[in-house]
């Protein structure tokens, strides 16, 4: 279908970019207005399961997130003292030839997006919001915080887990919960034996590694805890060697390498899924800004970028706006609240720690990749 569309997006995360890009193939006017004046995005790795890969294949960076990051076959997992009890194939989701699941830093995949946006003629302005957004006749009309306004014909809030979009338009919904785990990451050298993901499980926690680049690789690992309450920075290396005592292996030795310089980030677990509708009026909402999941399925970008693929799938289809923004959200709804109640689910057994709970989280782990790898 060739209308015609002008469109702001609202937020330059995953989300927000594979979105201007997916809707500048269909030759829309596209905006993005992203609040951080130097895009960025901080973080340590990030994993990118097959599904992801598929997505980023259809949005068109995959070649790059392949030479960028790592993309590896396999999940080998172990026991604390660094035991492996078992080498998992991952099924190559994405085509036969890329492999099944991947990791990459943050920043660097942010990069890969921000040149791909940026190329696909989106105009992409930094440092700037709204302060207000009223609809009318159809169209929706946005003035920004540098003074100047707009009028378009739709605007995709993608503004994440805390958006002021979803707040203002959406103001009944309730707020995202803490789950009861903290993360914790840290981004270290990859020795060359490193070849593909792997987690170790003791007594009471789960730890592991992914390889993100040639030469580097990150640590992830899930802590109970009673309050989502901000933990100093300075302590991070000493609490989370603390909380890796129980191991050996390639855990320990990152564990004995910690020290005050160590690229660390602490975040506690947040979730939230909306019920459909996801949009009011002309405006519709993507990504975290309803459906933000912990990392437990490493699903959370991954859902984000399918958001893109399938939401200009339906504006492609339907002539009428909210039909193309009711057909997304029905699309989208059931596979999202898998990523999120499962990944939930996953963090309550782990925080559980009984041997029953562990079969359950193995059954459930399993369960949920295998839909995951169904088609979109
Ligand atoms: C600890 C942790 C680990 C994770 N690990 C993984 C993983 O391994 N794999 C995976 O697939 N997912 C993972 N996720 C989930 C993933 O990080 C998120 O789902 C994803 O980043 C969401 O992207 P987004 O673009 O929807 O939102 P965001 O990343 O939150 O982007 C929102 C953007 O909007 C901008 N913005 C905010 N407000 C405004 C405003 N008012 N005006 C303009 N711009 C604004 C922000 O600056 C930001 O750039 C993890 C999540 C957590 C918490």
């Amino acid at each position: 279908m060739a209308t015609h569309r002008k469109v702001l997006i609202i937020g330059g995360g995953i989300t927000g970019m594979c979105t201007a890009i997916q809707l500048r193939k269909l030759q829309y006017d596209v905006e993005l207005v992203e609040i951080d004046p130097n895009w960025r995005i901080d973080g340590a790795g990030i994993t990118i399961s097959g599904p992801t890969l598929r997505a980023f294949k259809e949005v068109g960076v995959i070649a790059d997130i392949m030479e960028q990051g790592a993309c590896t076959d396999n999940l080998t997992i172990g026991l604390a003292n660094g035991q492996v009890v078992a080498q998992i194939p991952t099924q190559r989701v994405a085509g036969p030839d890329i492999p099944g699941t991947g990791g990459i830093l943050r920043p660097v995949l942010a990069q890969i997006l921000a040149k791909a946006t940026r190329a696909s003629g989106a105009t992409v302005r930094l440092g700037l919001t709204y302060t207000a957004i009223e609809q009318s006749n159809g169209k929706v009309h946005v003035t920004f915080t540098d003074g100047t306004s707009s009028t378009y014909d739709l605007v995709v809030a993608a503004d994440g887990v805390t958006s002021k979009t979803r707040s203002l338009l959406l103001p009944h919904l309730p707020k995202p919960e803490f789950t009861g785990q903290g993360s914790w990451r840290a981004v270290v050298p990859r020795p060359a034996e490193i070849q593909n993901a792997s987690f170790y499980i003791s007594k009471t926690t789960k730890a592991g590694i992914n390889p993100v680049s040639k030469t580097e690789m990150y640590l992830f690992c899930l802590q109970r805890m009673e309050t989502d309450e901000f933990i100093p920075k300075e302590t991070w290396p000493a609490r989370l060697a603390a909380l890796l005592s129980d191991f050996s292996g390639v855990v320990g030795q990152i564990r004995d390498g910690l020290n005050e310089h160590s690229h660390i980030l602490y975040r506690p677990l947040h979730k939230l899924m909306v019920a459909a509708p996801w949009h009011v009026g002309n405006i519709v909402f993507v990504g975290d800004t309803m459906h933000a999941t912990t990392p437990h399925l490493a699903s959370g970008a991954g859902i984000g970028v399918e958001d893109a693929i399938v939401l200009a799938q339906e504006l492609d289809r339907h002539e009428n706006i909210v039909d193309a923004f009711t057909a997304f959200a029905s699309r989208r709804y059931e596979r999202c609240k898998l990523v999120v109640d499962s990944s939930v689910k996953l963090g309550v057994l782990e925080n559980l720690g009984t041997e029953d709970a562990k079969q359950e989280h193995t059954q459930l782990m399993m369960k949920a990749v295998q839909a995951l790898a169904a088609p979109i």
